[in-house]
């Protein structure tokens, strides 16, 4: 808190004529907020996501986060179970053939503990950090999206996150250990028909009542209707963690009718419950379905928590998605992205055309650089968030950041390497790594908050409320009932951000005649620009902010292209901060420095091209122009990485090095030499080793047209005029043989294959 503003006293003009007045005029003019809306607000903690709103993030602060590590234990579970189960995986056995996981597989993953990451030992579960939990749902991912969700959701929102939170003892007791051990299968049903983005208008409801039940007279307990779609794991779920709303219309509970949205454990196995039909999505194997209740009747101490925590179902709920959000859904697009950064680069650097390796070309190199900087960045952005996680924040708006730009990044990944692969990325079968990963990309982007909503709605309209350092106190104020108080803390909170602003207003001025060059920073070298340019951007963000609320007030709320952009800005500010303390992290790796300023040449641009249209877009223009001149007073100074960039970072995908593991390092790498990513491995490296001989039986035989005899005739050739010796002869047609075999693509008999 501001100082000065600490000393204030309730009687002076100040309050008088400038806080009073203003106190009433953003009453009547701040929309009214519904009790699950101030419930999503309420939730979380801020972490960075402050710093940043700040307008001078103390970068020593986000350097002295410790990295996340695993345990020597995890480690071992890694290398050990999680490569056991993908090597049992085969995925176009699973999505094509048989639409579930075998047997053997589902009882490995009960058996071994995988749906029990996030379970206490004391219950019987493996009780890993999140960074654990995080790389185990990556390394699946890389070998099966459809096993990697049915892992990642009992782990996540699943009713076991609900259990360990809020459970009582009694629901911990028996529950955990029964998950743990695979005994139970959990699911969790929110999503209705009419209550898909909007889940806190779900029209399933119980009411309080009391009801003979397993042979006892006149059981308090409730009386619940459902019809909930899209439930992962719902089709064969053996607990069922239902979300409703629950009233008291007897008041059996108290005064209150309208309970409000609660969590309740509901077997599945009971009078009522309907479960086993399925959804298909998009080819996915993992089981997904609809489930409907018809009066059925559970006990109150089915509500989790017990009945205590009637009504308070929204905010646990939102605690714990902030959670999950930050996890598998990032674990499993930079699984993707490292997937792709691995086998479409030894593609690119295998695949000829016009008698070049792809990858050569400008126009593929291109593609290339976009999966290699965007997979650096959303591992730095996974691996941040981690930090945040395992230090015990709960950081609701970075959660938000993370689920809606990995997932987006995904997108983009996967659609360049299916460009890349061309026909081999569309042909599916067995030799397609790619295919199945993009047939699943909307399916990240829909759930735990679809996309859109989550980038224009709440990472921004969160975000302004909960990690700005002065409107959650104004806000807090306002709804203050007693009105003395109201003012004095409305007043403090009032001048300290006015002080904030002005502070703003100067910094970025500053900042942006002077280039950033007098901002002090702990960078050196590569970075130390970098940090400067940050700090400048987060100073024109915060009063941008500002300025946008000021002029906007509540309804920026519903102009979601302007609160959809600030949004971008705080997230491309996020993705910077993360992509440089993962480089500080990793020892500032010479080799990395061409992703580096790629990914950090991508994100100030984006930041700078969204703060422009916004400013463009506002809806006074005498403003808006005079704020493009203080945010830009030279002109708009940032571009995207440049060809010569995108070049070096084209060439760490096309070729083994240090830096080409470090970025796909967590993904699974098979050892069987029939396996496809073993056979594009062992293509790379013999490509690579005879290419100086290719290149020189090339230029000595220039005039040469082996015509039918192709590439053995032209090899012959070359032997004969002494121009390759016979040894490495051999070493072009093994070289040949293992790119021809890794060019192919699968082919079937005309139903399939589905009979075999
Ligand atoms: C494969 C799969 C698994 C799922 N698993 C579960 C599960 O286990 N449990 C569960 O409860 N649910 C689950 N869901 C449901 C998922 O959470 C919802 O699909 C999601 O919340 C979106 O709802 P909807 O599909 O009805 O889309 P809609 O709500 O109809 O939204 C349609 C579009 O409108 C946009 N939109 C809506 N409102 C706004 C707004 N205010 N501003 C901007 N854009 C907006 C959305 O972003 C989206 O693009 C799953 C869904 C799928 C597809």
């Amino acid at each position: 808190m501001d100082k000065r503003a600490s000393q204030t006293k309730p009687d002076t003009w100040r309050m008088k004529w400038i806080s009073q007045p203003l106190l009433k005029l953003f009453k009547k003019v701040t929309p009214s907020m519904s009790q699950t809306e101030r419930e999503a607000l309420d939730a979380g903690s801020v972490w960075w996501d402050g710093e940043l709103f700040s307008g001078k993030p103390k970068w020593k602060k986000l350097l002295a986060f410790p990295a996340p590590a695993l345990s020597a234990e995890e480690q071992a579970f890694i290398d050990g179970p999680v490569n056991e189960l993908c090597k049992m995986i085969d995925d176009w056995d699973l999505t094509n053939h048989r639409g579930d996981l075998p047997q053997e597989v589902w009882q490995f993953i009960k058996d071994n503990g995988f749906l029990s990451m996030i379970i206490p030992k004391e219950y019987g579960g493996l009780d890993y950090s999140n960074l654990a939990h995080s790389e185990v749902v990556m390394k699946v991912a890389t070998r099966s999206i459809s096993a990697a969700v049915t892992v990642m959701v009992p782990n996540s929102l699943g009713p076991g996150k609900l259990i360990l939170e809020y459970g009582t003892k009694e629901q911990k007791d028996y529950y955990l250990p029964r998950l743990a051990k695979g005994q139970e299968i959990p699911c969790f049903a929110l999503t209705a028909p009419d209550a898909g983005s909007d889940a806190g208008s779900i029209p399933d409801y119980g009411i309080v009542c009391k009801q003979d039940y397993q042979g006892k007279k006149d059981v308090l307990g409730m009386r619940l209707n459902w019809n909930k779609r899209y439930i992962t794991l719902g089709p064969v779920a053996t607990l069922l963690g239902l979300a409703f709303k629950l009233y008291d219309p007897d008041h059996l509970l108290g005064d209150e009718e309208n309970l409000g949205i609660t969590l309740a454990l509901i077997p599945t196995d009971i009078p009522g419950v309907d479960i086993g039909r399925r959804h298909m999505p998009l080819n996915m194997t993992f089981m997904n379905g609809p489930n409907y209740g018809k009066d059925v009747f559970v006990p109150l101490d089915s509500i989790i928590g017990g009945p205590e925590r009637a009504g308070q179902g929204w905010r646990m709920l939102m605690e714990c998605l902030s959670d999950g959000r930050g996890i598998s859904l990032p674990a499993l697009s930079v699984g993707a992205g490292k997937l792709c950064s691995r086998v479409v680069g030894a593609y690119s650097r295998v695949r000829r055309q016009f008698k070049m390796p792809i990858g050569r070309f400008e126009g593929v190199e291109e593609a290339l650089a976009r999966i290699g900087g965007n997979t650096y960045m959303m591992d730095a952005a996974r691996t941040l968030t981690l930090s945040a996680l395992d230090l015990g924040e709960k950081p609701s708006v970075i959660s938000a950041i993370v689920k809606y730009h990995l997932t987006e990044s995904m997108r983009k990944v996967v659609n360049d390497a299916m460009d890349i692969q061309g026909g081999a990325g569309i042909c599916l079968g067995p030799r397609n790594l790619i295919g199945r990963g993009y047939q699943a990309l909307p399916i990240s982007i829909t759930v735990e908050g679809a996309n859109i909503l989550t980038r224009s709605m709440i990472i921004f309209g969160q975000g302004a409320i909960r990690s700005h350092p002065y409107i959650f106190q104004e806000m807090e104020a306002m709804i203050d009932e007693n009105e003395a108080e109201s003012l004095i803390k409305f007043d403090r909170a009032l001048m300290a951000h006015i002080y904030f602003v002005f502070r703003n207003f100067w910094r970025t001025l500053i900042h942006g005649l002077t280039a950033g060059f007098l901002i002090r920073n702990p960078g050196k070298g590569v970075t130390r620009r970098y940090y400067q340019k940050l700090t400048r951007m987060s100073a024109a963000f915060a009063l941008v902010a500002d300025m946008a609320l000021m002029m906007l007030g509540g309804s920026l709320k519903r102009k979601e292209k302007l609160s959809g952009r600030l949004g971008d800005v705080l997230s491309e500010l996020y993705l910077a901060s993360a992509i440089l303390k993962r480089f500080e992290d990793q020892g500032r790796p010479k080799e990395d420095v061409p992703l580096l300023r790629w990914s950090l040449d991508q994100t100030l641009y984006r930041m700078q091209m969204a703060l422009y249209g916004l400013l463009k877009n506002m809806p006074m223009k005498p403003i808006s122009l005079f704020m493009i001149r203080v945010v830009f007073p030279w002109g708009r100074p940032f571009s995207p990485p440049s060809d010569r960039l995108g070049h070096e970072v084209a060439n760490l995908l096309l070729n083994p090095s240090e830096a080409r593991d470090r970025l796909t390092k967590g993904m699974y790498m098979p050892d069987a030499a029939d396996e496809q990513v073993v056979k594009l491995e062992d293509a790379l490296q013999k490509v690579i080793q005879v290419e100086e001989i290719e290149k020189r039986m090339r230029n000595a035989l220039r005039e040469f047209d082996p015509g039918f005899a192709g590439m053995d005739g032209l090899i012959e050739k070359a032997v004969a005029d002494k121009v390759i010796t016979r040894q490495e002869a051999d070493a072009v047609r093994a070289a040949e043989a293992a790119r021809s075999d890794v060019i192919q693509v699968d082919d079937f008999p005309l139903d399939l294959g589905k009979e075999a």
